[in-house]
């Protein structure tokens, strides 16, 4: 994606592997912060349901692991 830069460690297709659940990064995308109108991005994570195997996504403007998955709770 021109113009979009993703902060290392994490980079399109990395799985990370969370309390025995993978959760895959499949888009970064810009957005504006409502808060300063500054510049910022939206990680897509997609993951599955460990009880039934549904696929789903979530979207953190959020680069930190811990937090993107502490907020699916
Ligand atoms: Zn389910």
């Amino acid at each position: 994606m021109p113009g979009t830069t993703l902060r290392s460690p994490f980079s399109i297709g990395m799985i990370v592997d969370y309390r025995g659940q993978n959760y895959e990064l499949i888009d970064v995308r810009p957005y504006v912060r409502r808060r300063d109108g500054r510049d910022s991005l939206v990680l897509i994570w997609r993951s599955r349901c460990l009880d039934c195997g549904a696929v789903f996504d979530i979207r953190r403007t959020t680069t930190k692991i811990e937090t993107i998955i502490a907020a699916l709770s």
